[in-house]
Formats: C-alpha cells, structure tokens, sequence
C-alpha cells in the first residue's frame, strides 16, 4: 500500500533494499546457526551512510527524516533482524547524545559513532531491574580531582569523576561495542531521581564483560552482560545533568520502540512474502494451496497485520519528525508491530508445513526472531501500562 513519500525517502528505501538483499540476506542463516556476529556487516552499512541516516546535519547527519528511517530498518530486517537490532541499537545510543550532550561530547562521542568506526550500546537492565529499570541498583560514586569520595551535597564543581559499580544484563551489541551508555544511580533512595547516564568506552579499568547471553532468536546479534568495578569516569563523560538520566533513557526509547517496529514490519513482511509465494507454488489435493479459501483468509490476515502496523509505525515516525510526544504513539506502535511479527512468523511456519519448521528453509528463524521483540525495548505488558497511563492523563475529569 502506498504512503506519501518524497523523492529522497523513496531513493533511501530503495538503496537500503539493494544492499539487505545483496550483503545481509545470503548469510544471514548461516551467522544464526553459528551465533556468529560479522562486525564488517556493521562496517559496511556504515560505508553506505546508514549510521548517520537519521541524524541532524548540524550534528554530522545526513538529515533524513525518521520516517525515513523506518523505511531503512524494514528492508534490512527484511533480510535480517539480527543485524537491524545492532543498528537499531547502536542508534539508540546515540540520541541521547544528540539531545542531552554538551558540543564537546557531540564531537568527541558522535563522530566515530557517525561514521562507524565504533559500535555503540544501550545498558539500562539489570539483574534485578528489568521492566522496573527504575529500580537499578549500578551505583555511581561522586569523585573529587584526588579520587576521594564526595558525598551528595557537595558543590558539582568539585566533583572531578564518578566511579561505576554493579552489573548490567542482555546488553545488545556487547561485547563488540566500544561506546557504552550506562545509567547508574547516585542513590537508590530516589528511584528515577538518582539515576544518571554516563557515557563509558570499552577498555575503562574496572569495566569488563560477564557471561555472553545465548538466545532463541536475532542469534547474529551478540548480547552480554558488563561488569563495573571501581570503572572511573571524568565528571566530562555524564551525560545530562545529575538525576536526568531516567529522563534520559526514556525519551531515547520513545525514539527507539519505533525504529524496532519498522524492524518488526520488516521481519512479518518477509514472512508473509515467503508464504505468499510458497502456497501458490505447493499442491496439495490435486491444486494449488493457494486454492484454499481458508489458507486464503490466512494470508488476508498475514497482510492486515503487516499493514495495520506499518501504518502506525509511519504515524508514530511522523510524530517524532513533527517534535510530537512519543511515549504513547512509540509504545502503540512498538506493541503492535512486535505482536504482529509474532502472529504473521508464526502463520507462515504453518503455512510451509513441516518445511516450516525445518531449519533449512529459514522460515522458523524468523518465528523465533520476532519473539524477542515482545521483550526487548519494553515489553507488550509495559507498552500497555503506558498506553492505559497516557489514555487516563488525557481523559482526566476535570
Ligand atoms: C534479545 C534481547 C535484547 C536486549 N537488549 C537490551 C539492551 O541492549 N539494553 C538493555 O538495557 N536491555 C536489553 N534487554 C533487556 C530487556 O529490555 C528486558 O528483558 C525487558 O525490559 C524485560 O525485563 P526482564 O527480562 O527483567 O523481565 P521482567 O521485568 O522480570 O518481567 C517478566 C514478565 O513480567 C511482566 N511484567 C513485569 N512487570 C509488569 C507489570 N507491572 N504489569 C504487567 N506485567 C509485568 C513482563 O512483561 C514480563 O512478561 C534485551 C532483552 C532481550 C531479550
């Protein structure tokens, strides 16, 4: 079905398809069998601009609109989710950066995430802080200039450092990314209030990996946990202000929920595509299985769902290019596009029959890379805690 597009966003659509089908489709079975990520994929999609796609020029952007951006994260994941989630994620990183950061960390922190020479990461979860990322526990530590301990009522102007403590989980693109963004707390007694963000580069002492996650699904992705110890940072790496960085996190995931549900528009069409084309092409009873009238309707709905959540990835993409607020369109769209992905992967494994469900034909892995996405970037549970939250704001008596 077709959206109003302008010639610019047209051209990005079409060359983002290009280059999905050409260099990540063919490997992408592969990389999941052997979780294997390719870094010279992440590489490759930066030569071609897409790290800077959805950027300001004033910023070193190429300045396309986010729906823009939605078109390109459909086509890649379209050919493979697990390399649209590392740069879905590694975006996400960035925005913060764009909107919170100081000129000085724009140039020092952007540039290489711009051009791609490093790989960026999100760190919010925790091992006892998921859906309640406010609940966090990764401690930060003021530090004055000698590395001494600073308490919070201390003059900022004295604080020289911070020094990181604690654990975070299923942290996306880890352990290859070399540009972390960590929330951590000043103090767990304030819930959101305390948490600050601070950018924090791969290689800081006191900061390693843990355990690397196996998974179901996206299997190219890589995910781990990160490890503080004692990891110190200059006072110049927090991001925003002291206490902002819940505010922080969830404004990026506003941004970020609509770029993983262009993903998952992508994936469901991919399935719904393959389908299609394979119940014209199997017989069964003599015709066809296309002859169907019931595997019919099962297509009907395949594309209902695709299309009903492309619409709203489209409206939610074109709030955040109108400066709208995003937390409720972002959360709509995000729980759609994912449960659709869900249903359309999972009607398409039936569709394929036992060929479905055997790995050789590709069609199971795109079931089990649309799961993830219920999960990741809030679940569908939160999104309707936000939706119902919002909703009753608006409606408010009086
Ligand atoms: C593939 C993958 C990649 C990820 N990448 C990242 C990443 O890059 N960075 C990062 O920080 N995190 C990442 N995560 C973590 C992800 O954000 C969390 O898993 C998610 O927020 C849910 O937290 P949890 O797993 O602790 O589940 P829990 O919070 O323990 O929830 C368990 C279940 O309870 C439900 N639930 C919880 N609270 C409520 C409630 N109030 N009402 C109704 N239901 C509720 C949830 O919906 C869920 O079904 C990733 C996860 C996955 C699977």
């Amino acid at each position: 079905m077709s959206w109003p597009l302008n010639e610019e966003e047209r051209l990005l659509q079409a060359t983002a398809r290009e280059f999905a089908e050409r260099e990540l489709a063919p490997g992408a079975a592969e990389r999941d069998e052997r979780e294997r990520f390719d870094r010279s994929i992440f590489g490759r999609m930066a030569e071609l601009g897409l790290t800077a796609a959805p950027f300001p020029e004033g910023v070193g952007g190429a300045g396309f609109s986010y729906l823009g951006w939605t078109l390109v994260m459909e086509e890649i994941a379209r050919a493979d989710m697990a390399s649209a989630v590392t740069l879905s994620v590694h975006i996400l990183s960035q925005f913060p950066v764009v909107t919170w950061g100081t000129d000085e960390q724009r140039r020092r922190w952007l540039g290489p995430m711009l051009s791609g020479e490093r790989l960026g990461a999100f760190a919010l979860t925790e091992p006892s802080a998921g859906s309640d990322a406010a609940a966090l526990r990764t401690r930060a530590t003021r530090l004055d200039a000698a590395g001494v301990e600073l308490g919070l009522d201390a003059p900022l102007e004295q604080v020289a450092g911070y020094r990181l403590d604690g654990t975070k989980i299923w942290i996306s693109n880890a352990p290859y990314a070399e540009h972390y963004l960590v929330f951590a707390t000043l103090d767990p007694a304030r819930g959101p209030k305390g948490i600050t963000a601070f950018l924090v580069e791969a290689g800081t002492p006191g900061f390693r990996f843990g355990r690397k996650e196996r998974k179901m699904g996206i299997r190219a992705c890589p995910a781990a946990e990160l490890i503080f110890e004692g990891a110190t940072v200059p006072a110049s790496n927090r991001l925003g202000a002291e206490g902002q960085g819940y505010r922080i996190a969830l404004s990026a995931l506003g941004e970020g929920r609509i770029s993983i549900a262009a993903a998952c528009v992508g994936l469901a069409r991919s399935a719904l595509e393959q389908a299609a084309a394979y119940v014209q092409q199997r017989r069964a009873f003599g015709r066809p299985l296309s002859e169907q009238q019931g595997l019919r309707f099962m297509l009907a709905e395949m594309a209902r769902e695709v299309e009903a959540a492309r619409a709203l990835t489209r409206q939610a993409a074109a709030a955040k290019d109108r400066g709208e607020p995003l937390a409720e369109v972002s959360s709509l769209a995000k729980w759609t596009a994912s449960d659709a992905a869900m249903r359309v992967t999972t009607d398409a494994v039936q569709l394929f029959g036992a060929s479905g469900y055997a790995v050789e034909t590709g069609i199971e892995r795109l079931m089990r890379d649309a799961k993830g996405a219920q999960i990741y970037e809030g679940t569908n549970q939160i999104h309707r805690l936000i939706v119902a939250e919002q909703l009753l704001k608006r409606t408010a008596p009086g």
